[in-house]
């Protein structure tokens, strides 16, 4: 508890920041435990295209908590971005992601799934990111072709002609770009003719109004057009309803991700749904 002392002293009195703080040093302490003891586990989402068949899946982190349960990232992603475990968190995520795609090349139900890595923008940051990434590929000997990695509007923002680089040189070794949450960051339009991307993702914020907001719908239609114009592809996320999925097929998106074609589970549920729905 805070005393009074007098003009010019600093100190907390608002028990509401307070106790924010206290969960927040607490929380740190309980991820650096979670790095150290790998609590860590990937989940995977389906990708579809109009005939509701797999072409992919996005790999999403989870913290496998001793006492809270399975973690969502929302809740710690930002204590990680802000203490800088991210970037070691990162590495485990795409190593991992690294090895299951090299591990599906060997199954020919699998072999041509694509998996979508999330990339925080400040692992891009990182002098050595480049690097480091390459001797994941080394290690895991995936097929790179078939790996996206998914960054978002803000790393433009931040390191526009560092990040620009980076991308090129991971482009080269036939690694795609997406674009993430699309349309919900502030940067410009600019950044889509200047960075090296194959495919925008358009937030599930404007997905699942498109069918009660009609400037939604609009925003929706011109990225859809936006996208083509520019060559990229296009997948909506957050699809939960057939009626919004018949509406991006009407207005020319073919792929989707979203609860609709599958929430995301481990790896094992995930592969015998994509067994079961071929037989
Ligand atoms: P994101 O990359 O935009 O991933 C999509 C999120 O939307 C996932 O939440 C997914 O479970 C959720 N989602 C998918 N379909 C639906 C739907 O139909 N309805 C609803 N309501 N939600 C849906 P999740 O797994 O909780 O991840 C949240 C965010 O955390 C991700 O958003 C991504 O920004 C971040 N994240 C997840 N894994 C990683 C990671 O390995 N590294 C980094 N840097 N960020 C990650
Ligand atoms: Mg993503
Ligand atoms: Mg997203
Ligand atoms: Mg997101």
């Amino acid at each position: 508890q805070a005393k009074v002392k007098g003009r010019d002293t600093l100190c907390f009195f608002d028990p509401a920041i307070q106790a924010a703080l206290l969960t927040s040093i607490h929380l740190e302490r309980e991820l650096r435990q979670a790095l150290a003891l790998k609590q860590w586990q990937l989940y995977y989402q389906p990708q579809v295209n109009v005939d509701g068949k797999t072409t992919g899946v996005e790999a999403l982190l989870r913290w496998q908590h001793p006492e809270r349960g399975l973690v969502s990232p929302g809740e710690f992603i930002p204590l990680l971005e802000s203490t800088g475990l991210i970037s070691e968190v990162g590495e485990w995520v795409l190593e991992k992601a690294c090895y299951q795609l090299a591990r599906w090349a060997q199954y020919p139900e699998f072999c041509h799934l694509t998996v979508s890595v999330n990339i925080s923008p400040l692992q891009f940051q990182d002098a050595d990111f480049v690097t480091r990434i390459k001797a994941i590929f080394e290690r895991t000997k995936a097929p790179l072709q078939r790996l996206k990695l998914e960054v978002t509007e803000s790393l433009f923002v931040e390191a526009r002609d560092n990040a620009r680089d980076k991308m090129l040189e991971l482009k080269a070794l036939g690694v795609r770009f997406s674009l993430d949450d699309f349309g919900t960051g502030y940067s410009s339009l600019m950044y889509l003719t200047q960075l090296p991307l194959d495919q925008l993702k358009i937030d599930q914020s404007f997905v699942q109004r498109v069918l009660t907001s009609s400037a939604n719908a609009a925003i929706v239609e011109s990225t859809i057009v936006l996208a083509e114009s520019l060559g990229l592809d296009v997948i909506a996320e957050g699809v939960e309803t057939q009626a919004q999925k018949a509406w991006l097929l009407e207005h020319g998106c073919h792929a989707y991700q979203g609860d609709l074609s599958g929430r995301p589970v481990p790896v094992d549920a995930l592969e015998e749904q994509l067994v079961s729905v071929q037989h």
